[in-house]
């Protein structure tokens, strides 16, 4: 048999404790959902196989692909602010990695095919919706330019799955830099496992942060650069109305992706208080909590790593404080540069900040839907653009007058800007994976078995920053009767 997988698997290299290794569930009656062939291809896969009898084999867990390694990672975590010293992959298997084009090391990682020691009470199964609803945000992301994981097939299983009704079960493989989690440093740091510290950290830093190893302190260039990556993960987030929903530090990768996309939205009105997640009752993972809940998931990070940042705790606890405090300036910068390119202002003078603040709670008060304003912004850059598309989507037109004019006259302060608007248009999406639209999709692809709303959906969303007119209607934020108050993430 040919390796249709070039798996090099490093992981499972790593002490026995690291994982517990574990076959995928057979899958009684596997259909392929979708391949997505580019991403194969990028991966150095061939996706015709992929899409073969026996490459869903393999997508299903029905077979394991040669050279596979099957393991469950070993992660604990804070769970909504409190600890559980053991969550574990509990419904998530990991192949094995593969080196891609670029020559970047990727997991391949089956979503919802089995139980694993670390299942608990759970079944270990996914279902048809949250796969779908996964594959269609992590992918929308990527094209917007986020760091994401990646989504290379759906299937579905052919098991019934029980949740609050029976449902079809289904896989996603998914496709990270790594699975590794602030959660599983936590694994180690619960057990004063200093020594699987040591190597934990040893490995990151030569997958991820190759550069921190020649630094003088490792562990603490290690740290610097998680909390460079997540300040501009988070800052990227906001600046498209990304809502994560679940930000458990088990769900905060170290390679700075976005990673495990559970009841995650989009928002249409602007509002930083807004909340999707059914789980979130306390909104204490709403839009606008996102940078402080990521520097309190990096504080957590950098406890973990006190035994490595240096021999008297007193110091390193300095170092550790030392670093977190870069975190909000760091956020700053790439969040409000972020806001003037959305403003298409591309010197610094005062106000400035003042204009996008006044900007964003206008928008509050007017329920102002925030990707259509700044696309429609930019297109009412051009001398003699009629305003009326921008002024009809605040409650109240007139104060959408006057800051228009402020805009004007700011923008008129920059010499030579004539490709203002294409710049402006390159950061504001026309597209993004709008809520309504997911579960509308989901809806047809679990009691239908329509899955053309989910083609189409990725069709528009693979390129969220062209005008793509045919596809004009998905730009619509939602009507009254179609709007979703709530997402759940169907586990
Ligand atoms: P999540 O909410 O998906 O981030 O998962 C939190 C923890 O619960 C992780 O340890 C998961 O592996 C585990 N988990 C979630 N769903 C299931 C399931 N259906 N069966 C077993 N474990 C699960
Ligand atoms: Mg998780």
């Amino acid at each position: 048999m040919t390796f249709h997988f070039p798996f090099d698997n490093s992981y499972a290299r790593l002490p026995d404790r690291f994982f517990a290794r574990v076959a995928p569930a057979v899958a009684p009656a596997p259909v392929l959902i979708r391949v997505n062939r580019g991403l194969a291809t990028a991966l150095g896969l061939d996706a015709d196989w992929l899409e073969s009898p026996e490459g869903l084999e393999v997508l299903s867990g029905k077979r394991v692909a040669e050279g596979a390694e099957p393991i469950a990672m070993a992660y604990a975590g804070h769970q909504f602010g409190n600890f559980v010293p053991q969550l574990g992959d509990g419904r998530a298997i990991l192949l094995g990695e593969v080196v891609d084009t670029h020559g970047h090391r990727k997991d391949i990682q089956l979503k919802g095919a089995g139980r694993t020691p670390f299942s608990r009470g759970g079944d270990g199964r996914a279902v048809l919706g949250p796969v779908l609803r996964e594959y269609v945000v992590s992918e929308a992301m990527a094209a917007l330019g986020i760091a994401t994981t990646r989504a290379l097939a759906a299937v579905t299983t052919g098991e019934k799955v029980m949740r609050d009704a029976v449902l079809p079960g289904a896989v996603l493989t998914r496709v990270a830099s790594s699975h590794i989690r602030v959660g599983t440093f936590q694994y180690f740091a619960a057990r004063q496992d200093v020594e699987g510290l040591q190597t934990l950290t040893r490995y990151v830093i030569d997958r991820h942060y190759p550069d921190a190893a020649v630094e003088e302190n490792p562990a603490r260039a290690f740290l610097d650069s998680v909390i460079t990556a997540q300040a501009k993960l988070v800052a990227s987030w906001l600046l498209v109305g990304f809502i994560h929903g679940v930000m458990n530090t088990d769900n905060t990768s170290v390679a700075g992706e976005t990673i495990d996309y559970g009841p995650c939205a989009f928002m249409d009105a602007y509002d930083p208080a807004t909340v999707f997640s059914s789980i979130d009752r306390g909104g204490r993972y709403a839009y606008g909590n996102q940078p402080q809940i990521m520097q309190w998931n990096l504080t957590r990070l950098a406890e973990t790593l006190l035994p490595l940042l240096a021999d008297e705790e007193e110091a390193a606890i300095e170092l550790a404080q030392e670093a977190l405090s870069s975190f909000a300036a760091q956020f700053e910068q790439a969040y409000h540069s972020g806001l003037m390119r959305k403003l298409g202002l591309f010197t610094t003078r005062d106000g400035d900040m003042e204009l996008a603040r006044d900007m964003l709670s206008a928008m509050t008060q007017n329920q102002v839907d925030f990707t259509l304003f700044f696309r429609r912004l930019a297109d009412a850059e051009a001398p003699g653009s009629p305003d009326e598309p921008i002024r009809a989507l605040f409650v109240d037109p007139t104060v959408c007058d006057a800051l228009l004019a402020r805009w004007r006259e700011r923008i008129a302060q920059e010499a030579g800007e004539e490709n203002r608007r294409d710049l402006m248009r390159l950061v504001n999406p026309a597209y993004i994976p709008r809520n309504h639209r997911i579960e509308a999709m989901i809806k047809s692809a679990v009691e239908e078995g329509d899955f053309a709303p989910f083609e189409e959906l990725l069709t528009v969303l693979a390129k969220p920053y062209d005008d793509q007119l045919e596809w004009a209607h998905y730009m619509d934020p939602p009507q009254e009767h179609e709007r979703v108050r709530a997402t759940f993430c169907g586990t």
